[in-house]
């Protein structure tokens, strides 16, 4: 087992050669995708004021076609007064005056009041098609760069790894497995021990497994931590 435990100790000092390589090759997707959901905030955000501000413009139609038929109605109600032949009929026709100069007075208020909403909201719209600019700019620059690192990284972890399989054939398929499977939990999955203790977890390891260690002739783990150790004599 020696041999295959000297191969495993090289195959884990390489790997963790490439370790911090490695992270930055997680981070690299993740924070992009972090930066394309801020982008897709910010565009849901800008449809939803643009919503708003076509709602605002239909509204200042609508009532701007109000507006338009009480002032017609107000001409009318005015020739109704001027042509009136009795009292009755002036009373009538004076309170059509004052029914379309009320409405009229009304929509005014109301024209204005949209008016405010469409400045403020043009306004603010124009801020988040200048946020949702940028955005997207730093994302496409961003995805530019981080292509280029990627590039980079993937040339030196080639460049630190190289032998690896060389290394992994020495070593039993089910210890690799092992190793493996231990290694995407915690970081130095293999632990070389000089004094006793578990560097990984820092415990002390039993005296009697220390001595079984320095046989080298089966895979031990850290009792504590489960991490593989190898006694630092059979790697020496
Ligand atoms: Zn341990």
């Amino acid at each position: 087992m020696r041999e295959e435990l000297v191969a495993l100790a090289k195959l884990a000092e390489m790997d963790d050669s490439a370790r911090d390589i490695d992270a930055e090759l997680k981070q690299i997707p993740e924070q992009l995708e972090e930066l394309r959901g801020s982008v897709q905030m910010l565009e849901s955000l800008l449809a939803q004021e643009r919503e708003q501000l076509a709602q605002a413009e239909a509204l200042k139609l609508q009532q701007s076609a109000e507006l338009k038929e009480r002032g017609e109605g107000l001409q009318r109600a005015r020739k109704k007064v001027a042509q009136s032949s009795n009292i009755r009929e002036a009373n009538a026709a004076e309170r059509e005056v004052d029914a379309n100069r009320r409405a009229i007075k009304e929509r005014e208020e109301e024209l204005g009041r949209i008016a405010e909403t469409i400045d403020a909201k043009t306004a603010s719209l124009a801020e988040r098609e200048k946020d949702f600019e940028e955005a997207k700019g730093m994302l496409q620059s961003r995805e530019e760069s981080t292509k280029a690192r990627i590039e980079e990284l993937d040339q030196q972890r080639g460049v630190l790894l190289t032998g690896r399989e060389l290394l992994v054939a020495k070593v039993p398929t089910n210890v690799v497995k092992r190793y493996e499977r231990l290694r995407t939990g915690i970081p130095n999955a293999v632990i070389i021990i000089k004094d006793g203790n578990c560097t990984g977890c820092r415990m002390a390891l039993p005296p009697q497994l220390n001595i079984e260690l320095q046989r080298a002739d089966e895979l031990h783990q850290c009792p504590h931590c489960r991490r593989i150790i190898i006694h630092q004599t059979v790697v020496d």
